[in-house]
């Protein structure tokens, strides 16, 4: 008996029960019961059909992603899905909770598809650097048509039931009793109607290719979105038997390439980062007002993140001119999405609603957390603690936005500083998904536990940071960037270092980047800092005379890069001139960089950085790491993050790279321990064993 799948009977229908918690992913001894099941409807003369359902919360969340990384055991999904078409009796799929990828695809193999209505659908297997492999690119098109079907299978989209309805993709919404309705269906069914008999629904073809421009826009012209578009073309060319062969192999070659590999480890990062072993007793407030102090650049994105989830939003501020430039910024962005027709005006104005902007600090008593993001400056913010504080519940929760400063330091001044945490959220704070959530030497388990609650209710993806200078991300970018620096002096310009990385994948270079955010920020830093750097230390000058030439960035027209009215950056002689005076002055001898050198020096910056914060415990967990910098920093998903790299690095000669820069770095540089990453889950098997 196998227990991942069972089948009752109601009469003369089978109910083919998957039971494979949590989430009953579609795994080996799924796809073994399923097939003895179907088997078994046909061959039973007393059975007319059968139901395909979940037990527990859905019906399949997806494949088992374990199983992918490695040859695939038979039977095979396709031959499952082929047993339920060639079965003769119809055989309907009952949906709820979701039905995802593989979980999709065989429920478009059988012959009709109902679901409660909060059930999700969705092919999301590009985003795992895959095609749907199971028949989804050529039964999908049959039901929605090519355009459609390019567009979900590339998006990897989940929609709802209803929205699944309205394009054909199931046949009916049931209210209740999904298990009752089901059999009832298969007994009205009028024999067999599977989708790979349907004929197409005709199209212009160019609808197919705005449909395929656009979804490889999307989709970064990854392969796998241009692989998925091949394969949903073949509906239209190939007869469908010879298209799903095409369509497997396929998969079976995309889902061992490296790209899946990365997005995969990212997957199950993210899984194991949401696991806190340490606040896993810890009961999380449910929040649903949160006061906002500072309306600058990330107090209002922090309060249109809240206003979007559906919270309660009190914004606070020292001026009433200052309120209503973030008030401005907030309605700005609504008035943009209306504009665009990404959101209906009655959505904009209740969210909007939902919004108190203030000078009264006394009605930041209603909310359950406050966050902070005010200068970054340490007595403005222990001021404002002192001064918040007495006017809240003993509960409430104060978090801060801050970039760099003492958390403990910051909480020292509160009575309760159990209470105290970090919620770093980036700029723009409404877009990005990373928030490191940082605990102090105070914070109360509790506290941590609310704020991952708190990001999750946003909508953002928490990663614990334990409180240091610039936490996670932000310290494995300074390094980084240093050796970029670095590499100024030896003989790479700018735009050379930004054009390698933007290869790489990162979305923009760090010389675009420091341009976009404005010089003067790294200068104030690098004053606050002066009488703690170590005067024997490597130090480039480049910066502070581009400042001194009040080349602050994008915002003077000039920093790295000239800018011209459409702010499009181009190369700027005086800024060569001035790196290669800045060569001269210390007696550095320019040597060319290969984009590949440049490439390799920032990873193992990154990562030799990434190695002294596990050291110190600032992150425990390596794939932490990788999430940060993906969801934060733009390093490119599907390289799957600098540790990730690491991993697939021989580390005797990482080793010796890593010599190579301590030697040019000079003195303060650190070694890691690089041997850390090498145990990362689910490292690329060889050709070999694959
Ligand atoms: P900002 O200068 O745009 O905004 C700060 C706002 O705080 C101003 O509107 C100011 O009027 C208000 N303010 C200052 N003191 C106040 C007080 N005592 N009471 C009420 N309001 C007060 O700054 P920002 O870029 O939004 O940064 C805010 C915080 O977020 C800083 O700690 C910064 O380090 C951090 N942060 C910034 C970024 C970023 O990219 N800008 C990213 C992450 C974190």
């Amino acid at each position: 008996m196998n227990p991942s799948t069972r089948i009752e009977r109601d009469g003369d229908v089978a109910l083919i029960y998957i039971n494979n918690p949590p989430v009953n992913a579609g795994s080996l001894a799924v796809r073994q019961g399923l097939l003895a099941a179907i088997n078994e409807v046909a061959g039973d003369p007393t059975l007319i059909g059968a139901v395909l359902i979940g037990d527990g919360r859905m019906f399949i969340a997806g494949s088992d992603l374990n199983e992918f990384g490695k040859p695939l055991e038979d039977p095979q999904l396709p031959v499952v899905i082929e047993a339920i078409e060639q079965c003769p009796k119809p055989i309907i799929a009952a949906l709820h909770g979701a039905a995802l990828g593989g979980g999709f695809e065989l429920a478009l193999g059988c012959d009709a598809r109902i679901a409660v209505e909060k059930t999700v659908v969705g092919l999301p297997e590009v985003t795992l650097g895959m095609i749907p492999g199971a028949g989804g690119t050529q039964r999908l098109p049959r039901l929605t048509g090519i355009p459609k079907a390019i567009q979900l299978i590339c998006s990897g989209a989940r929609i709802k039931a209803p929205e699944a309805l309205d394009l054909g993709i199931i046949d009916a919404v049931v209210d209740s009793d999904l298990r009752g309705t089901a059999v009832a269906f298969v007994r009205h069914m009028n024999g067999k109607r599977r989708l790979r008999d349907l004929a197409l629904p005709p199209v212009e073809q160019s609808c197919i290719d705005t449909a395929s421009a656009h979804a490889l826009r999307l989709g970064r012209n990854r392969p796998q979105v241009r692989a998925a578009i091949e394969a949903v073309l073949m509906a239209t060319s190939l007869p469908i038997d010879q298209a799903l062969a095409a369509e497997r192999q396929t998969f079976q070659a995309l889902r061992l390439a490296p790209e899946a590999f990365a997005l995969r480890h990212l997957f199950f990062a993210e899984r194991d980062s949401a696991r806190l072993p340490e606040v896993s007793t810890a009961a999380a407030q449910t929040i649903s007002t949160v006061a906002v102090i500072g309306a600058g650049t990330m107090g209002s994105g922090i309060a249109l993140a809240a206003l979007q989830a559906g919270l309660d939003v009190v914004l606070l501020e020292q001026s009433e001119q200052a309120l209503e430039a973030g008030v401005q910024r907030i309605r700005d962005f609504y008035t943009q999405r209306v504009g665009k027709g990404r959101m209906g005006q009655s959505r904009a104005d209740s969210e909007l609603a939902r919004l108190t902007a203030t000078t009264d600090w006394t009605l930041i008593g209603k909310a359950g957390l406050v966050i902070e993001a005010v200068f970054e400056d340490l007595k403005v913010k222990q001021e404002l603690l002192r001064r918040v504080e007495p006017l809240l519940a003993e509960h409430v929760l104060f978090a801060s936005n801050t970039s760099y400063l003492d958390l403990d330091a910051i909480a020292e001044v509160a009575r309760r500083p159990q209470n105290v945490l970090g919620l770093h959220f980036f700029s723009p704070a409404n877009a990005m998904r990373l928030v490191e959530v940082v605990r102090g030497m105070y914070t109360a388990p509790e506290t941590i536990a609310s704020g991952f609650a708190f990001a999750r209710r946003l909508g953002k993806l928490p990663v614990l940071a334990n409180n240091a200078f610039g936490f996670i991300g932000n310290r494995i970018y300074a390094a980084y960037r240093q050796q970029c620096e670095y590499m100024l002096e030896e003989g790479a310009l700018p735009a050379q270092i930004d054009a390698a990385l933007e290869g790489f994948g990162f979305a923009m270079g760090p010389f675009a980047v420091a341009d976009m955010s404005g010089l003067d920020i790294a200068l104030r830093m690098r004053q606050a800092r002066a009488d703690s750097r170590d005067p024997r230390a490597r130090y480039v000058a480049i910066p502070d005379q581009l400042c001194a030439l009040q080349r602050l960035g994008r915002k003077t027209g000039a920093g790295y890069y000239r800018y011209d009215e459409q702010l499009r950056r181009h190369e700027d002689p005086a800024v060569t001139a001035l790196i290669e005076q800045a060569s001269r002055d210390k007696g550095i001898e320019r040597q060319p960089f290969t984009d590949q050198a440049i490439v390799d020096r920032v990873l193992l910056s990154m990562v030799n950085e990434a190695a002294l914060l596990l050291a110190e415990g600032v992150t425990t967990r390596v794939g932490d790491v990788d999430l940060v910098m993906v969801n934060g920093f733009g390093f490119p998903k599907w390289q799957g993050g600098p540790a990730f790299w690491a991993a697939q690095q021989d580390l005797a000669e990482l080793r010796q790279r890593q010599e190579a820069l301590a030697k040019v770095t000079g003195p303060g540089f650190v070694k890691g321990d690089l041997a850390l990453f090498h145990h990362l889950h689910n490292r690329p098997v060889t050709a070999a064993t694959a």
